[in-house]
Order: C-alpha cells, then structure tokens, then sequence
C-alpha cells in the first residue's frame, strides 16, 4: 500500500527543501511557526534531506532566510519554543550564550536569587537549576567546608573586604 502525503511524491530532497519544510508548519498568534512534523528527542522540528541527512528546521530557515550560521555558534530560539522555525524568532549565537539565556528564561530574569549576574561564565551546566549559579555554588562549597551558612560566609567576606 503506498501511503498518501507530500513526502511520498517523490524521493526526498528532489523538491526544494523549503517547500516540503514550510508545508509542515502551522503559524500560531504568537507568531511561532510550529512544527509539526517529526521532532528531535529534544523537541526541535527535524526534516529529512536526502537518505542519511537529517536537519534541524530551524537551522534550515534560519540559513535559508537570514544568513550562515558561524561555525560553532547555536541557533537560539527568542521564544523559547523549541518547535517554531521562524526566522524572526532566531537568532545565532554562541553556546554559552544561548545556556545563559536558556537559564535566564528558567529562572525568569538575568541573574540568580542573589543577584548574580548569569554570564556565561558564572552559569554552570544544567540540569540541577538550584545549582545554575557558579558564584553561589562556590559560596556553598566554601560555606560547607568551614561550617557556616551562605548568609554567615558572605558576612564575614564582607567584614574581611572592609578590613583590608
Ligand atoms: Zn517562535
Ligand atoms: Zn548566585
């Protein structure tokens, strides 16, 4: 039986790419063109390209619409849909950068409870969000090993700080 859809009109990669990618999108009031087509076990729009080459759609359309993505560098999504391919909502950049804004949106503002700023140097490695924050993660470590409180430990920093 041969299945009806677009994809079984011919071998893939024989139409352009960007036909059988726009085909498979549903522009929501957000803007976001959703996927929804098959998706990477993190949620992105995939799309097949010839036999063995799978792409990221929204690497496709960014590439396609707005320009080459620098070797090394992410496509973040604005939005935070993982699913949207819009152009608009792209932007490439690098990966410490897009983990920091990846935070930012998780912990819903640019820095962490105590004020530090999340720069990709200071964000660390998800996925324990409690644990986002370098700074403070160190200040807990310092604090465990000398048996006070992170309160206490900034306290006497500050104490010491004024002293010199
Ligand atoms: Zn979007
Ligand atoms: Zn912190």
């Amino acid at each position: 039986m041969r299945v009806e859809g677009e994809w079984n009109r011919g071998h893939s990669g024989r139409r352009p790419i960007m036909d059988r990618l726009l085909e498979k999108v549903a522009v929501r009031v957000t803007g976001c063109w959703e996927w929804v087509a098959t998706r990477s076990p993190e949620g992105y729009a995939r799309i097949g390209l010839g036999r063995a080459n799978v792409l990221y759609g929204h690497r496709v359309t960014f590439e396609h619409y707005v320009g080459t993505i620098p070797k090394g560098f992410h496509v973040d999504h604005l939005c935070r849909n993982r699913r949207c391919v819009n152009p608009l909502h792209l932007q490439a950049v690098t990966p410490g950068e897009n983990l920091r804004r990846g935070w930012e949106h998780k912990n819903g503002g640019r820095q962490c409870a105590r004020g530090h700023a999340f720069t990709p140097e200071n964000a660390m490695q998800p996925p324990s969000k409690s644990r986002s924050c370098r700074t403070c993660h160190n200040l807990r470590r310092r604090a465990r090993r000398l048996g006070v409180s992170v309160d206490e430990l900034i306290e006497i920093d500050r104490e010491r700080q004024a002293n010199v």
